[in-house]
């Protein structure tokens, strides 16, 4: 009997290649029409621009093993996400570091009055943040929360900042010096040929036969293991309900040369519609320069409706206690593992997604050996 994988992302394609590797026969799955999943790249056919097409992304991470296992399917350029944001009709540099605040605030501040005089406007009578109003307000006080964080947010998840939780801010840094990287970890990178190609490589094996354009529902095939990286609630057929997600729609236009002269520009006030506009031949530095014409996305967030691209997990207080059910559910039923950002209804970036693969490899692998479930 052969294992089955659903979903081609980064998740189910390392389950996939392990699993053949150590001899196993492997179906692989996906109703899309391309592997890579979310991560997906092709070459925009009018302009040449290598374009990411389910929104930027940026490699990066502070572990090695992961950074090793990467680089064995393809190689990086080196990339640092520099972010531009504009706010009241002005730019600046994202994430907050000393160039924002200086420029913010009008000031020639240097990294010691800077601490001192951002502490001075953070609210110190929160002390346990628990929304991300909380944590913007005790981290940064109201004037850069207004301006960075408030409308950007109410537009990305339609709600206000009071009722998200703190941990959703935590991801970016804010910085007292001049280092406007927008990510602390030790690897950052962009893949020569594009993610797909790297998915593409990790799958180039003969055990793996693969099913594109095939919906796990209409598989009739009975497998020794399933490992579902598809959203957990769709798994079951929603009998309690469904997980909420924000989609994205992304609005292409083409235009001469460079349109903004960098990736990405963030649009923090609540009166423009969209939240940021990406240009992506800036993600491939090493061949902007070649090209004529840019291609460029503006992105707009909502609530996903049933038929819509589940992007980002909502996870308030009514989603956990839904996800808790549903993993419930998921522990009582044998033959399948549940992986990835949609299996498990969380936001995981590309290098947590891969780390946590490779460690279900380990276990399912060691299972394996001792005939044991997995
Ligand atoms: P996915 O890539 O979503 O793969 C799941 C696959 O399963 C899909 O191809 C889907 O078609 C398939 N599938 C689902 N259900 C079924 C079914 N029933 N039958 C058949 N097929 C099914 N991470 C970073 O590290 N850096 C970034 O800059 C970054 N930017 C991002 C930007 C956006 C807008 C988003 C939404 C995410 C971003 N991420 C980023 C996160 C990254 O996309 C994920 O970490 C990664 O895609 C997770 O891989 P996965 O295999 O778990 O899931
Ligand atoms: N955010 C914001 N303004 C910005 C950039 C980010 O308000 O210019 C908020 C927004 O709520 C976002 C969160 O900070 O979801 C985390 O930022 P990140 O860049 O990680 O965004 P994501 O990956 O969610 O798009």
């Amino acid at each position: 009997m052969r294992y089955c994988i659903v979903g081609a992302g980064f998740s189910g394609s390392i389950m996939a290649r392990a699993l053949a590797e150590n001899g196993h026969d492997i179906l692989l799955i996906d109703e899309r029409s391309h592997v890579a999943g979310n991560c997906h790249t092709t070459r925009d056919a009018e302009t040449g621009v290598m374009v990411h097409h389910y929104g930027p992304h940026i490699f990066h991470t502070s572990s090695d093993r992961v950074w090793n296992y990467i680089n064995r399917f393809g190689s990086f350029r080196p990339y640092i996400n520099r972010v531009k944001a504009q706010s009241g009709g002005r730019v600046y540099s994202l994430p907050i570091n000393l160039l924002t605040i200086n420029q913010f605030f009008g000031t020639t501040l240097r990294p010691d009055e800077a601490r001192a005089f951002i502490a001075a406007k953070a609210d110190r009578s929160i002390t346990e943040p628990r929304s991300f109003e909380e944590q913007a307000l005790s981290m940064i006080g109201p004037e850069l929360y207004e301006a960075f964080f408030h409308g950007y947010t109410l537009k990305q998840w339609g709600l206000s900042p009071k009722e998200l939780p703190a941990s959703i801010l935590k991801r970016l840094p804010v910085r007292f010096n001049y280092d406007d990287n927008y990510f602390n970890h030790t690897h950052q990178g962009i893949p020569e040929d594009g993610y797909t190609a790297i998915v593409e490589n990790i799958l180039d094996h003969p055990k793996i036969e693969r099913a594109l354009g095939t919906r796990f529902e209409d598989v009739k095939e009975t497998f020794h293991h399933v490992f579902y990286t598809g959203p957990i609630d769709r798994f079951f057929g929603f009998p309690i309900g469904r997980l909420g997600y924000r989609t994205l729609d992304f609005e292409r236009f083409i235009a001469e040369g460079d349109y903004q002269g960098t990736a990405v520009m963030n649009y923090c006030d609540r009166a423009v519609p969209y939240t940021r506009v990406s240009e992506h031949k800036h993600f491939a530095p090493w061949e902007a320069d070649k090209l004529e014409r840019t291609v460029c996305f503006r992105e707009y967030s909502r609530l996903a409706n049933e038929n819509d691209i589940p992007y980002y997990p909502i996870r308030l207080v009514q989603e956990q206690e839904m996800l808790a059910a549903y993993v419930d559910m998921a522990r009582k039923t044998k033959g399948v593992s549940f992986l990835g950002r949609l299996g498990t209804y969380r936001y995981l970036d590309m290098d947590v997604s891969i780390g946590e693969a490779l460690d279900a490899v380990d276990t399912t692998l060691a299972a394996v050996r001792d005939n044991s479930d997995i």
